[in-house]
């Protein structure tokens, strides 16, 4: 089976083309140029990039008004080369079709219902969330993880049970990408702000900041604030990324190991572009290690938005007949993960 993957929840439009009768090379075959020899392609545009402040909703969508089409169109173009000759080019078309912002995911689902009428196949809406987290499952073999989505606008842990993923825990307020560019907007930093973090606080001496877990929920509010007043008060910036790596990891490390401990797994997987953050994963890692369990973080191109994850997580649902008509496809910003039934994992799968 080959299915067309269209994302573009927020800033970055790509899609893909993955097939499913050679997994076993989505992980190093994919990139932004075509290799013509591999049945699988993964075309990402350039990320939109706010001359100032934030992602601008309304320019971020006439970025995916631009992006989408070329992505979409060279990625079924060599589709269309390593067809042979029966049937459509693409079996289905996988969307995200939410969580994200209202303008981009429109864009993304008009696309995909034109694509999908085109060529006379069936449509997939999948859960960006929930694509977060099985790219990890995948990749890894892990059977039943718990997942940690540290995301730009979300972050939370989900575990498997009874049909669905359920949010064991999840921020209060901001997701915790989000935490961390406001906090480098504040400094006068360009967007995207974690990646400014992590090098700057290479050089830094750590910052005491507010630490806050409730039970299995956490927040960063208080902690944005206290960054923002030490950068108004003078203190170093890259003092004050080292307290915010130590801080906020800390506490998702903290609700990973709790969740572990109630739910019994012995498997983790990271999902979501903070995970690109080597300290990150540096403490998941070593809480998985003093405690026996296993840890795996997706191959970089697979952590932040990425058409890969939903071309994957769409071939499963599609092989489960989990479709969906025309119209009943309207994309849903506020999506959340426990929302979906969990239609592609066997009834054996707890
Ligand atoms: P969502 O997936 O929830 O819709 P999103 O589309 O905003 O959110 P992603 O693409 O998953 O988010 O991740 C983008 C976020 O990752 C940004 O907030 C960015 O600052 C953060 N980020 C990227 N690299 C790093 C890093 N090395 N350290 C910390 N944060 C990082």
């Amino acid at each position: 089976m080959r299915i067309l993957g269209i994302e573009g929840t927020a800033w970055a439009a790509s899609a893909a083309v993955f097939e499913t009768d050679d997994p076993a090379a989505l992980g190093h075959e994919t990139d932004r140029t075509p290799d013509p020899a591999s049945d699988h392609v993964f075309i990402e545009s350039d990320p939109y990039q706010p001359d100032s402040g934030g992602i601008h909703p309304r320019e971020s969508a006439e970025h995916m008004a631009n992006a989408i089409p070329s992505v979409v169109d060279t990625a079924l173009a060599h589709a269309a080369e390593r067809h042979d000759g029966d049937g459509p080019i693409v079996d289905g078309v996988a969307f995200s079709r939410g969580p994200g912002l209202g303008p981009c995911l429109r864009i993304v689902g008009t696309a995909a219902r034109s694509v999908a009428q085109t060529l006379d196949v069936p449509l997939v809406g999948v859960n960006h969330m929930v694509a977060h987290l099985e790219i990890g499952r995948y990749q890894s073999g892990f059977e039943s993880p718990v997942c940690l989505n540290a995301s730009g606008a979300n972050a939370h842990l989900l575990g498997y049970h009874n049909g669905r993923y359920r949010v064991l825990g999840e921020t209060m307020d901001t997701g915790v990408g989000n935490a961390i560019d406001k906090f480098t907007r504040h400094v006068g930093w360009t967007h995207p702000g974690g990646p400014k973090v992590e090098k700057a606080a290479k050089d830094g001496e750590y910052v005491d900041l507010p630490y806050v877990v409730k039970g299995m929920d956490f927040s960063f509010s208080g902690i944005m604030s206290a960054a923002k007043d030490e950068a108004d008060a003078g203190t170093p910036v890259s003092d004050i990324c080292v307290g915010l790596q130590e801080t906020i990891f800390a506490m998702l490390t903290e609700v990973s190991e709790r969740a572990l401990s109630l739910t019994g797994t012995d498997e983790l997987v990271l999902g979501g572009g903070v995970g690109h953050n080597a300290r990150l994963r540096e403490m998941l890692a070593e809480m998985c290690e003093q405690r026996g369990a296993k840890f795996h973080a997706p191959d970089p191109q697979f952590l932040g938005d990425n058409a890969g994850m939903i071309a994957v997580l769409g071939a499963r649902m599609l092989d489960a007949g989990d479709t969906l008509p025309i119209s009943e496809s309207a994309v849903d910003p506020n999506f959340r993960p426990d929302q979906v039934d969990v239609t592609w994992r066997g009834d054996d799968e707890s």
